[in-house]
């Protein structure tokens, strides 16, 4: 589907000709002829970028920036904002008003489309993170948030030494960030870890040579997520479409006006942290989703798929896999005894003794109220016994302190054990995990069947199921 682009100016020429520039390069356009008309083509079709023109009045295209970055709702949308000559007041004005990015005429078509292919690649990344975002915060997943304002570090890249000393004084005076002047080659060879935004300076005498660095830097990992903003010489500034479609977050033309390039810093800065905090809540998100919090386990939404690759390498390498299920005797009784907390207690004491006596490669996970799920990839029938049969007298074995002096209690575990051996060698990957899915639910009704049958023989006992061929 194509970008639509909502294009104002109070001049109908000027918008003819912007119209024919995007949809040649085939955007909509939502035309706008005034700052009235723009507040209502926003609220009624919402584009994915936004043009203004200096040429609007009440409100300005600057007023209406400000109204439109207010705006939650509105916020995301790119704003860009078209301002005379070289007049370079107005360009900081227009960032200063929340503009996303500021482009001054005469601007040639290259130009233009470089810069909004940029805008609209940022805001797509940043509503894919947001996305995310929701639906871990719908999940009760996210974590609670917290502004963190730990000072920002700026690398300043310049091959050409006249032109670092002449960015590096002013930036660093700003006080705003950490500034670290570093060589081109060090930052390939030795990229620093946790750099926000990289300044990187084309030289007059050979910018298209410093520009090649830029694919160089995005190919870092540990850059990959920086931002990176091209300082492209006056004499050089054809280069600054490419440099955008090279990766560039933002380009600032000249490079002698400091506050429009503390301007641009700031705004990168901003996004680079938003979008790692936003990284970091999906992360942990994913996490605490596969995770049981009680007692810190893998739970059954990971344990079932985890269970089926497990059961699928048996399946190829021709090698036996044990499942166990392991549940706690008479829990309702501890509950009923010493209450919530106490029963809350002896699980976790209980997942942490399971945990601390199997290999790394085994799977524990609780898969219901004082149930758990062991996966034992390697194990034979013996060697699984032997396994269950531990587990059962570790449990039994050892007291669990209750709180307060109020002494300890005993509890005991039933385990249904189920052994996936003599297994059909199936290398087809295609039907794989369909096959696997099924043999996994099987070995799994079988270790069910096992515990059942230990727990109506008096419990505090390991039942092993008969053979199944996986
Ligand atoms: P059996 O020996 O047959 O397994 O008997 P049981 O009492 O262990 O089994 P039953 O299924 O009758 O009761 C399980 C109890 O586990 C009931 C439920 O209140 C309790 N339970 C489930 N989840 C939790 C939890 O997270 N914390 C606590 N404290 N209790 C829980
Ligand atoms: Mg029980
Ligand atoms: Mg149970």
């Amino acid at each position: 589907m194509s970008r639509s682009i909502l294009v104002a100016d109070a001049i109908s020429t000027n918008r003819i000709v912007i119209r024919t520039k995007l949809a040649a390069a085939f955007y909509n356009v939502q035309p706008a002829g005034s700052g009235a008309a723009v507040l209502r083509e926003v609220g009624r079709a919402r584009p994915d970028a936004i043009l203004l023109s200096d040429t609007l009045t009440s409100p300005s295209a600057e007023e209406l920036c400000q109204i439109l970055k207010a705006d939650p709702d509105m916020a995301p949308i790119p704003v860009m904002l078209i301002v005379g000559g070289a007049d370079q007041r107005a360009r900081i004005s227009a960032l200063r008003a929340g503009a996303d990015e500021v482009i001054s005429r005469p601007f040639d078509d290259a130009g233009l489309l470089a810069r909004i292919r940029s805008l609209l690649r940022a805001r797509d990344a940043e509503a894919e993170l947001h996305l995310r975002d929701d639906t871990e915060r719908a999940l009760g997943f996210a974590e609670a948030r917290h502004d963190f304002d730990a000072p920002s570090t700026v690398a300043l890249v310049a091959s050409n030494a006249a032109l670092r000393a002449q960015l590096a004084a002013p930036l660093t005076k700003a006080r705003a960030h950490r500034v670290r002047c570093i060589a081109p080659e060090a930052l390939i060879q030795d990229a620093p870890a946790n750099l926000d935004v990289i300044v990187l300076a084309l030289s007059p005498d050979h910018p298209g040579q410093d520009l090649s660095l830029l694919s160089e830097l995005r190919s870092r990992p540990s850059l990959r997520h920086a931002g990176i903003v091209v300082v492209v010489p006056e004499e050089a500034q054809g280069l600054a479409p490419q440099a955008l479609d090279l990766g560039a977050n933002d380009i600032l033309v000249g490079g002698s006006d400091t506050d429009e390039l503390l301007l641009r810093l700031t705004t990168q800065v901003r996004r680079k942290r938003t979008s790692d905090r936003l990284r970091d809540t999906l992360r942990s998100g994913l996490r605490a989703a596969v995770t049981d919090p009680l007692t810190g386990l893998y739970n059954r939404r990971y344990a079932e798929p985890h269970l089926a690759r497990l059961v699928a390498q048996s399946r190829r390498t021709g090698r036996p896999c044990t499942v166990m299920v392991a549940d706690i005797d008479h829990f309702k009784r501890v509950n009923d005894t010493y209450g919530h907390a106490v029963g809350d207690l002896v699980l976790t004491q209980i997942a942490d003794r399971l945990r601390g006596n199997l290999r790394d490669r085994d799977l524990v996970a609780r898969t219901g109220g004082e149930e758990f799920l062991i996966v034992m990839p390697e194990t034979s029938r013996d060697e699984a016994h032997v396994a269950a049969e531990r587990l059962r007298e570790l449990v039994r074995g050892s007291q669990i302190g209750l709180p307060d002096g109020r002494g300890g209690i005993t509890v005991t575990i039933s385990i249904g054990v189920a052994v996936a051996e003599d297994l059909a060698r199936d290398t087809s990957p295609d039907d794989e995990s369909e096959e696997a899915g099924r043999a996994a639910t099987n070995v799994l009704e079988i270790a069910d069947k096992a515990l059942y049958a230990a727990k109506s023989r008096g419990r505090d006992r390991i039942r092993v199921g008969p053979p199944c061929a996986a």
